[in-house]
Order: C-alpha cells, then sequence, then structure tokens
C-alpha cells in the first residue's frame, strides 16, 4: 500500500487521486499499524519513535503519541539512547522525562558521535542547562573522589567489615569472624586512577567492579584469610560495601544536582 524511499503516495484506485505526504512511509505504516487492531509497528530507535511521534501530532493520534513515549522512556531505549531520549523530551517540554534521559547520558562520552533526534527542536537555553547540570554532576564526584578526607571520614569512618566462616576451623564451634579494616589510602589512590577515565567521573557498574579488584589485590586476602572460603566472603564484603556505601553516596551526591530546565 506503500512504498517509495522518502514521500509515499497513496492510490486508492484508477479514479481517485493521489494524496502526498511528507513523512517517510515507514513512519506512515508504524503509524497506521498504532491506528488499526493489527500487530504494533517494530519501533526499535528512538529516532524512529520520534518520527511517529512527529506523525502522531501532526495527525492528531494522540494514542500513537503515548504509545511512543512509554516506548521512549522504556530502558532498553533510554539506556541505550539517553541523548536522543533527553531531546526528544525536551522538544515536548516534558521535564521529568528529560531529567532521567539527562541523568542516564551522565554515563556516557560526550559529545555523542551522532547528533541527536529532536536537536533542531530544542532552544539554546535547554542545551546550555544540561552542558551546566554535566559539569556540576561532574564536579560533586571529582570533588569527592578526589579527596583523601572523603574517604578517610566520610566514607571508611563507618566501621570495619567482618566476615564469618563457616568453612575454617574450627568448624564445630559455628565458625570463625574475621575483621579486617579497609584503608581510604587505598580508596584514594584507587579512585584517581579509576574515575579519570569517564569523560564524566561518573561511576557505573563497570568502574564499580574495577574499584573492587583493585581493593581486593591491594588487602593481599591470601596473607590476612589463608582460608579460600574467607577470602570469598571478605570478596563479597568489600564489592558490597563499595555499592551500598561508596556508589549509593555518589549517586546521592548526583541526585541532588537540579537540571535547570526552561520549560
Ligand atoms: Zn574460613
Amino acid at each position: 500500500m506503500l512504498s517509495g524511499e522518502g514521500s509515499v503516495s497513496e492510490v486508492m484506485g484508477d479514479s481517485e487521486e493521489a494524496i502526498p505526504f511528507t513523512e517517510h512511509s515507514r513512519t506512515l505504516d508504524a503509524l497506521f499499524r498504532l491506528c488499526y487492531p493489527i500487530a504494533d509497528p517494530s519501533l526499535t530507535t528512538a529516532s524512529d519513535l520520534f518520527n511517529v511521534m512527529e506523525a502522531s501530532r501532526k495527525y492528531m493520534v494522540d494514542h500513537a503519541w503515548k504509545f511512543c513515549l512509554d516506548a521512549l522512556m522504556s530502558p532498553a531505549i533510554l539506556d541505550k539512547e539517553p541523548f536522543n531520549v533527553f531531546t526528544i523530551t525536551c522538544r515536548y517540554e516534558l521535564a521529568k522525562e528529560a531529567r532521567s534521559a539527562a541523568k542516564l547520558s551522565l554515563r556516557k562520552d560526550f559529545p555523542p558521535l551522532e547528533d541527536p533526534a529532536g536537536l533542531d527542536w530544542i532552544s539554546g537555553r535547554t542545551l546550555f542547562a544540561y552542558l551546566k547540570y554535566r559539569q556540576a554532576c561532574t564536579d560533586e564526584v571529582q570533588y569527592r573522589v578526589c579527596n583523601w578526607e572523603y574517604w578517610a571520614n566520610t566514607v571508611l569512618a563507618q566501621k570495619s567489615l567482618t566476615i564469618s566462616c563457616g568453612t575454617c576451623e574450627p568448624l564445630a564451634m559455628g565458625g570463625t569472624t574475621g575483621e579486617f579494616k579497609l584503608d581510604p589510602d587505598m580508596y584514594y589512590k584507587a579512585a584517581l586512577a579509576i574515575f579519570e577515565r569517564p569523560s564524566c567521573w561518573i561511576p557505573d557498574d563497570k568502574i564499580m567492579r574495577t574499584l573492587t579488584e583493585l581493593i581486593i589485590t591491594e588487602l593481599d586476602l591470601l596473607k590476612q584469610f589463608p582460608c579460600f572460603s574467607c577470602r570469598e566472603r571478605a570478596t563479597h564484603e568489600v564489592r558490597q560495601f563499595n555499592a551500598e556505601v561508596v556508589l549509593s553516596d555518589l549517586e546521592d551526591a548526583i541526585s541532588r544536582v537540579d537540571l535547570k530546565l526552561p520549560f
């Protein structure tokens, strides 16, 4: 029914007049699928969704627009294309959705390789607000991880880590309990080495895994705990500490940064 690389003409019959559309056939096909009781279209990129959203507004198909917005905010698209989601949601002045996308975009290199979809429709003020937000988030993390006092006073002062083991002797007594402390120097040096790599200093799972590996190496658990099971438990404790204390604290700091959108 619909064909063509760019604009589409639909011919209803020999005597009918061709109706020109400015949208790509792919966009119109997706829009029609959302209007009629047939299988929903397969829209796998933010750019495809944006094209259908624009057509939905033009032809006033509200439920198709909502369908695309929900798909845009799904983890499959949002995690992968946060810059695109940010610009598209700003185009429709959706502040809450734009803030979610902006936060996720911190984990990506900036600027992105390709211009985001919808970039032509956002204002200079919006773009400037985003740049300020990104810098402020970077500053928040950098201020913390580059300060020895941060590791000494804020994080590591909490407590020493404790492990209990049911494998090593004396097993009959219900296991042993081991205590070990984390050294602020270790964290400070490891953080300086690790956090300077990401463009925005925002920690993600990969960075936290690297941090855990470095700390485990520095701790020399083999010397402290001859028992394999004890070392395994100690590693688990360090990983948990990094996720629940360090990562959580840095994420809290980022969450407090306000993205001041002009709409
Ligand atoms: Zn043990």
